[in-house]
């Protein structure tokens, strides 16, 4: 018989992101791989949405968005970013932001061009890049601070880049682009005349007193730059698919379009849902990194019990943490060893790499009640022993 199969898909397999969130279930372990962002959903969001499908708002929106949303979130763009974006023709409201990422990948490039990604780099840009039939380039970071560097970025260029993805806070590494950091992007961006894409979940996940920063505020790449940001973090409801896309007007033509003949639209009574979620006062989203900085708090005080080393993030609700020196010969049996032996999941940090350095990582996921993580926390120190006999 005929098997019907993409050659766009060749050689794809499904993330290992996933792959440990059904090793966690087989044995009814606590899941810190996937970012499932687990934690109560806002009252104002959830009922909102409620009271949209009792209101009957339940037919297609426009394909870039209920008008009501776009306006709120426009105002959001004002006030918490820096951003002026025209709800009318700057916004997109996307199936999730990697929902805005495919209508931006598919509606801005072609296939064979060349897109940059920061490793290590988020897995569902690498691959839903090979999918729209690009050329995935990589520039790596260095641990443990992830600098973005502008020689290693300068070496990754080939003469078909045409796009470079940054993702801040970074996952799964939790650094931050700062300021002077995009102003290397924008150097290099407009020299070589590249698209900036950005991913922006988690900007209201950050710790230690630090500012979220966006490449779109700069004078070199706002005409240049995609950015890409969601709701699925900031109110726990990475389920419902709901994030948008903010750009200069044609290229937001452009990914409009392909939002439309791939989704037709994002689903109408959510987004009447997140339209209140963006009416929260300033103490909703002050009490978002205050709480989260405690869960990654306890979770990397675990870990560094147990000597398994994280490399403590800067924002998003991933943690890296080191465990080469145990001397598994994969990040995947690190993984294995550590849910059949604790049942506690992570993903391994291959997921992140093309190359080896990804072998010695796991990440962690903290989006989840403190008491889970408390024990997640004391079920890793308690592996302690068992890594040093391995
Ligand atoms: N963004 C989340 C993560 O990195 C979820 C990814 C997914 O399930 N595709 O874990």
């Amino acid at each position: 018989m005929t098997t019907f199969l993409s050659a766009r898909l060749a050689g794809m397999t499904q993330s290992e992101i996933r792959n440990m969130t059904r090793e966690c279930e087989k044995v009814g372990g606590i899941n810190l791989g996937q970012g499932l962002g687990d934690l109560p959903t806002p009252p104002p969001v959830r009922d909102g949405a409620i009271q949209a499908i009792r209101d009957r708002k339940s037919t297609y929106s426009f394909p870039e968005g209920a008008l009501e949303l776009r306006q709120l979130i426009a105002e959001k763009l004002r006030r918490d970013n820096g951003i002026e974006a025209d709800p009318k023709t700057n916004i997109t409201v996307t199936v999730g932001s990697s929902g805005g990422f495919a209508c931006a990948i598919m509606g801005l490039l072609n296939p064979g061009d060349g897109i940059l990604l920061l490793e290590p780099y988020y897995g569902y840009h690498l691959n839903a890049a090979l999918l729209a039939g690009l050329v995935p380039q990589f520039a790596t970071l260095s641990p443990p601070d992830f600098a973005l560097d502008e020689a290693k970025i300068r070496a990754a260029l080939k003469p078909n880049t045409r796009a470079i993805v940054v993702c801040s806070p970074s996952n799964p590494s939790g650094r931050m682009y700062g300021e002077s950091d995009l102003k290397v992007i924008e150097k290099i961006a407009v020299e070589k005349n590249l698209l900036v894409i950005t991913d922006e979940i988690y900007e209201y996940i950050i710790y230690d007193g630090r500012k979220h920063f966006c490449a779109a505020t700069m004078p070199g790449l706002r005409d240049r730059t995609v950015t890409l940001m969601g709701v699925s973090k900031t109110f726990s409801i990475t389920g419902w698919r709901m994030g948008y896309a903010v750009a200069p007007e044609p290229l937001s033509r452009a990914i409009t379009l392909a939002n439309d003949l791939f989704y037709v639209c994002a689903p109408t009574p959510l987004q009447h849902g997140i339209a209140e979620g963006f009416k929260s006062p300033p103490e909703f989203f002050a009490k978002l990194k205050g709480d989260y900085q405690r869960k990654r708090d306890i979770i990397c005080q675990g870990l560094t019990d147990a000597g398994l080393r994280p490399i403590i993030p800067q924002g998003a609700y991933y943690v890296l943490a080191d465990v080469s020196h145990l001397g598994y010969p994969t990040a995947k049996a690190a993984a294995m060893a550590l849910l059949n032996e604790t049942k506690v999941a992570s993903v391994p940090g291959t997921a992140f790499y093309q190359g080896k350095t990804g072998e010695g990582l796991l990440r962690f996921c903290f989006a989840k009640e403190d008491e889970v993580l408390a024990e997640a926390a004391k079920r890793i120190r308690a592996f302690k022993g068992a890594l040093v006999n391995a």
